[in-house]
């Protein structure tokens, strides 16, 4: 098989490592791909929202199956143009991936069909949005309602910090047309877990949890930035727990997209608080998780080729998905300055040899003269499996240390919630 993963960051690269574990694939491309996805595919210099370039280039090329890795391409209808070219193609319709688009489509939806989330209101008015977090107090999230690379969304511990987030997203729009309207929800205590699934129309194929770290700094300090490392799977949340969440949050949303004629395929993730009343969602998107997925493809038993192409042909199922019991920890390293700005172009170097649990995934980075440099916020993830969480935190952060560039920043205690 021919494949073609559409994506340049660490998501795509830990798609592509797994897929190249297949004996199913004879050749893989990546557009645009980054230097991590070159080692193991053929980089092409196509855009990720360059559709029609992407839909010629996956004729010529006689591609089986395209990935589609971001959010942005699946917003932008590719899956619906490639679908109208006979192009088999991996990820849910544009108006099935609006449940990322939209925060407030989303929780519409949720509302509608009693999928338990946090109380919320939708606003397109500031004065209205601030006399609703004066009247409801702090602490209250405000996020806003449209794509904002997973920094639309202010956690505010007091009533200065949201009025503030409120102004800077609806009247200095600092996100863009993105914060025309605001969420405002109110904030959900517990631990945060990442529950993906496959899904294909009808049938869910739910995947093991993981669990992102958004802040910046240790101790989830500092501002939330795209993901800073997860880890899987999550001891400290029971089975029981998560089976709850598959039956009252996934199955009911996969029905729901059903009823109102949405057909969903490719991957739901929902982020899911654990409330003393249950798990409650924060979030959902309409793709694998960045860095979830460093941490739970590697734990996948059954060939990915042949759960990529049972969703996308409705086959789910009648698939048997099967999981490893090994630990998976992976820390992401950042350019100095992320989530603010910071400078492209610093020379990354690797030790010589990798301990044989381990793999570097690729995020913002470039291959210029034979040498990588870096070219995003989140230049790398580490990935390191074991058989404990304990293990494989170790295997990491040995080769983290020997992986240098100039104001290189990472956290020191990914996974170490479920450790102690
Ligand atoms: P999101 O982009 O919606 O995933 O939000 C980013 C982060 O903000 C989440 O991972 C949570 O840590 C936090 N967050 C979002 N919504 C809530 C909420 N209702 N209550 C508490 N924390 C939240």
């Amino acid at each position: 098989m021919r494949i073609l993963v559409i994506g340049n960051g660490g998501r795509e690269h830990a798609i592509i490592a797994k897929l190249a574990q297949s004996s199913r694939i004879s050749k893989i491309f990546c557009a645009p791909g980054n230097a991590g996805t070159a080692l193991l595919a053929d980089n092409v210099a196509i855009g990720v929202s360059e559709q029609e370039k992407l839909a010629q280039f996956a004729i010529e090329q006689s591609i089986d199956l395209t990935v589609v890795g971001p959010e942005l391409p699946l917003l932008e209808g590719i899956v619906d143009q490639f679908e109208e070219l006979n192009l088999p193609i991996f990820g849910p319709q544009k108006a099935a991936a609006i449940i990322e688009g939209s925060k407030t489509f989303a929780k519409d939806m949720m509302q509608k069909y009693n999928i338990p989330t946090g109380k919320y209101q939708a606003f397109t008015n500031s004065k209205e949005a601030l006399t609703y977090v004066r009247q409801e107090g702090a602490p209250i999230v405000i996020k806003a309602d449209g794509l904002a690379a997973g920094k639309g969304v202010v956690v505010a511990q007091t009533l200065e910090e949201a009025e503030k987030a409120i102004i800077e997203a609806m009247d200095d729009k600092i996100f863009g047309a993105a914060g025309d309207q605001v969420v405002i929800e109110e904030c959900l205590i517990g631990q945060e877990v990442s529950l993906m699934a496959f899904v294909d129309g009808k049938n869910v194929a739910p995947m093991v949890v993981s669990q992102d770290h958004k802040a910046v700094f240790d101790g989830d300090k500092g501002p939330n930035t795209g993901g800073m490392g997860a880890y899987s799977p999550v001891p400290q949340i029971a089975g029981e727990v998560i089976q709850q969440a598959i039956e009252t949050i996934i199955h009911p949303m996969v029905d729901a997209f059903q009823q109102e004629g949405i057909h969903y395929k490719g991957v739901l993730y929902a982020g899911l608080m654990i409330t003393d009343e249950g798990p409650k969602v924060i979030e959902f998107n309409a793709r694998f998780g960045d860095p979830e997925t460093q941490v739970v493809l590697p734990r996948l038993k059954t060939d990915l080729v042949d759960v990529l192409l049972a969703v996308v042909e409705g086959r789910l199922g009648d698939l048997q998905i099967e999981w490893s019991d090994s630990a998976a920890v992976c820390v992401v390293m950042t350019s100095p300055g992320y989530p603010g700005s910071y400078p492209n172009g610093l020379e990354v170097t690797f030790p010589h040899r990798l301990n044989d649990h381990t793999v570097v995934i690729h995020a913002g980075t470039q291959e210029k003269n034979g040498r990588v440099i870096t070219a995003g916020g989140r230049v790398l993830g580490v990935t390191s499996l074991g058989n404990t969480l304990q293990e494989s935190q170790q295997r990491a952060y040995e080769t983290v240390k020997q992986i240098r560039f100039e104001g290189a920043h990472y956290r020191k205690d990914i996974a170490s919630k479920a450790i102690h």
